[in-house]
């Protein structure tokens, strides 16, 4: 049988379901749970039915099949699918880690090494999707989680709820996506899977000075920035960083996405293949 098939037994059966919740979500949150007969701790991403409108529970249906689709260390991987009267649950591999996102927050810059071995893997995964033509959409700090707390944790995507597997011969449409990390193209409605990269430029940015490079007091501030596309290295922050960083975030936050960087050059870029050598620890 299907190992990630719908179980139509009751999750209870299966797992104990924790307090307080990991996340919350616009339409739900996501706990820690423990598989009953391994004791394996779990996440499980729990909608409910009856508050969350029908497009966004297919929307959760969608995040199982594609992650079912996926096998790479730096995606989330997916154990069951269960649903029952009342809730929506995905059940997936748990990060102990916590968020990119509050890892910028606590050491405000990270050092260009940190932030090489950081977006290899965020890149690593996305040219893995680009692949096999699954655009994310909406890729950002809190979609990216360290699997511990250990030094020298793996990151994982999560969050593919809003992913696709495209057509590449086709533009997409629909708008997602967050406004500091949206592409000018998404906003125009004809996009295509470059929208990724332009995100990851934007995460590389915050990761090397702290602050974005779009930046307002209102979404539409915001956005209306993206629109125009223009950024600086202006302040103190990137006195000292180097110039094949600034070189490679231009790659990736060119407008136009014809010209823009793929995931795979961008792996193969030289700042990523400078400064993602690991670090000696003896240093
Ligand atoms: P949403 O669509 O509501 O943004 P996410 O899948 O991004 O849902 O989950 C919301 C938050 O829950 C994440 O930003 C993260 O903090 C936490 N989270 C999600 N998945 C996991 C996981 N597998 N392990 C630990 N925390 C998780
Ligand atoms: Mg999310």
């Amino acid at each position: 049988g299907d190992m990630v098939g719908e179980k139509m037994g009751k999750i209870n059966k299966d797992y104990t379901l924790m307090n307080p919740p990991l996340g919350k979500g616009a339409f739900g949150e996501v706990r820690r749970a423990v598989h009953k007969q391994t004791q394996i701790l779990r996440a499980v991403k729990i909608i409910s039915k009856q508050q969350t409108p029908k497009e966004e529970q297919i929307r959760l249906k969608n995040e199982v099949e594609i992650l079912k689709s996926l096998d790479h260390p730096n995606i989330i991987k997916v154990f069951e699918f269960y649903q029952d009267t009342r809730f929506l649950y995905i059940v997936t591999e748990l990060c102990q880690g916590g968020e990119l996102f509050d890892k910028i927050i606590d050491e405000k810059q990270f050092t260009e090494n940190k932030a090489a071995e950081t977006m290899k893997q965020i890149l690593g995964a996305v040219n893995y999707c680009h692949s096999k033509n699954i655009c994310h959409r909406d890729l950002k700090p809190e979609n990216i989680l360290y699997e511990s707390n250990k030094p020298g944790a793996l990151i994982k995507l999560v969050d593919f709820g809003t992913s696709i597997a495209y057509n590449p011969q086709e533009k997409m449409k629909q708008q997602f996506g967050t406004p500091y990390y949206i592409a000018p193209e998404v906003l125009e409605r004809k996009y295509d899977n470059k929208c990724d990269i332009w995100s990851c430029g934007v995460i590389l940015y915050i990761l090397l000075c702290g602050y974005p490079p779009f930046n307002g007091s209102s979404d539409q501030m915001i956005t209306d920035k993206v629109k125009i596309g223009k950024f600086g290295f202006d302040t103190d922050e990137w006195n000292y960083v180097s110039k094949e960083a600034k070189e490679f975030i231009c790659k990736m936050l060119e407008k136009d996405p014809k010209k823009r960087i793929s995931a795979y050059d961008a792996l193969n870029d030289p700042w990523i293949q400078k400064y993602s050598e690991k670090v000696n620890c003896d240093m």
